[in-house]
């Protein structure tokens, strides 16, 4: 609406005073659809930015700022133009105080004219774009930046937003705004060779439809677990009829892999099962009938050898009563009821001691355990409490024997002094020349 009246005021005064609206516009808004159409910013009388992106603007702006040739204020003002945040709609900053970012919507220009200018000018397909740009961006300190680029603009990016935003491009380029490139108005051809000249020799189809080759469609469909006709289910869980459909939206990059319903439950199972498979404890979910809804291979085989085989004929061992395999079911029921876990130290089951841990998942309707055999644990606890006790016994009897000895030792020690000072104090008073012994 403000674009709207705006240009409508435009055309009006032009017309009053015999002149021309020139537009505002530029490539980088054209190639993606980022103008109001027909009574906005996309319309003018004569388009001279047609053809040139916005990097390419803010370059000459910069170059001129810098070139003082306006003079100081006229600099001044080019730069703070610069470092303006480009905004859509001139509408007042929210209440922290920051305004609209276009760039947040359709992406960094630097990355989208980058996108634009080896989409149009070679027509180069998106994979070869992606990498040119990794190449381009991944390092910002890598490489030079053109003359005056300020610190805070040398930005890098990496692979996942450059995919992020070609992707963006892409649809906005080929899939939604031709409409509005065909009925731009005329503008100047810049640079030489022209990117387009006047967009006139560049051309979408109104509705594009882009055609991906079949081993493409087979890649994107692999991506999210299709490896064969059988698993393509055709459900519609996506919200695409086929999974065929639904690998083209993924390469129009309209949809994602998290929307196939089938693939992200294959995601989750496998991540389940990993873990199930590693964690040492042996691990059962049971439902609220206490039918095993999973459970690893060591559950089955911390209770017998007649519950291994079971497992390792139906792994997981689903929809068997685990009240046949644990003598503790009961801690189960009180879970499901009331939602609290139960720890349980030390349960004797047959000549083992068990840890075990009953949580609820799901109350009233899923509840899990893990169990651990803690036999082991147990009787080494009991084992260095013996050898300890043993330890303290002997290092007592020597600490008796040492001070038996000391004791010993210091009657002789004292009997052998006395003897010597009794034999000392008889030689100072025997006369001279005589030896008493
Ligand atoms: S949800 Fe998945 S399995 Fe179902 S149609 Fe879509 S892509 Fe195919």
């Amino acid at each position: 609406m403000q674009a709207g009246l705006r240009t409508d005021y435009l055309f009006r005064l032009a017309n009053h005073h015999n002149g021309l609206v020139v537009g505002t516009g530029d490539l980088s808004e054209l190639g993606l659809g980022w103008c109001t159409y027909g009574v906005g910013d996309h319309m003018s009388h004569y388009n001279v930015n047609a053809s040139v992106s916005k990097t390419l603007i803010q370059h000459l702006i910069r170059f001129v700022a810098a070139s003082g040739d306006l003079g100081p204020a006229a600099s001044a003002i080019l730069l703070a133009i610069l470092e303006t945040e480009i905004s859509p709609e001139l509408v007042p900053p929210d209440a922290s105080g920051a305004i609209q970012s276009t760039e947040a919507s359709v992406g960094p220009y630097p990355l989208q004219d980058f996108n634009l200018f080896y989409t149009t000018r070679y027509g180069f397909r998106p994979s070869k774009i992606a990498y040119l740009a990794w190449n381009a961006w991944h390092d910002a300190t890598a490489g030079a930046w053109p003359p005056n680029t300020p610190a805070d603009k040398r930005v890098g990016y990496n692979l996942a937003t450059i995919r992020t935003w070609l992707r963006g491009f892409l649809h906005r380029f080929f899939a939604t705004s031709q409409f509005k490139r065909s009925v731009a108005p005329n503008g100047i051809a810049f640079p030489r060779p022209p990117i387009m000249e006047t967009l006139a020799d560049f051309r979408v189809a109104p509705v594009a439809v882009v055609r991906f080759p079949d081993s493409q469609i087979r890649e994107a469909l692999r991506n999210v677990g299709k490896l064969s006709p059988d698993d393509e289910l055709n459900c519609g869980g996506c919200g695409y009829e086929t999974c065929r459909n639904f690998a083209l939206a993924l390469l129009n990059a309209k949809a994602e892999a998290s929307m196939c319903v089938s693939y992200l439950r294959k995601q989750a199972q496998k991540k389940a099962n990993a873990l199930l498979r590693s964690i040492p404890s042996g691990v059962v979910i049971v439902d609220r009938d206490l039918r095993i809804i999973e459970c690893n291979r060591r559950f089955a085989e911390i209770f017998g050898e007649s519950n291994l085989l079971a497992f390792d004929a139906v792994p997981g061992m689903a929809g068997t009563d685990v009240r046949r395999i644990v003598p503790f079911s009961n801690y189960f029921s009180t879970c499901l009821s009331n939602g609290e876990d139960i720890r349980l130290e030390s349960l004797h089951f047959e000549d083992r001691l068990l840890g075990v841990t009953v949580f609820s998942i799901e109350p009233e309707e899923t509840a899990g355990a893990i169990i651990t055999d803690v036999t082991g644990t147990e009787l080494r606890r009991e084992e260095i409490a013996e050898r300890a006790r043993e330890v303290i016994t002997k290092n007592l009897a020597a600490v008796q024997d040492i001070a038996c000895k000391l004791g010993e030792n210091m009657a002789e020690t004292e009997i052998l002094l006395r003897s010597i000072s009794e034999n000392y104090a008889a030689t100072k008073l025997a006369p001279r020349g005589k030896i008493i012994l």
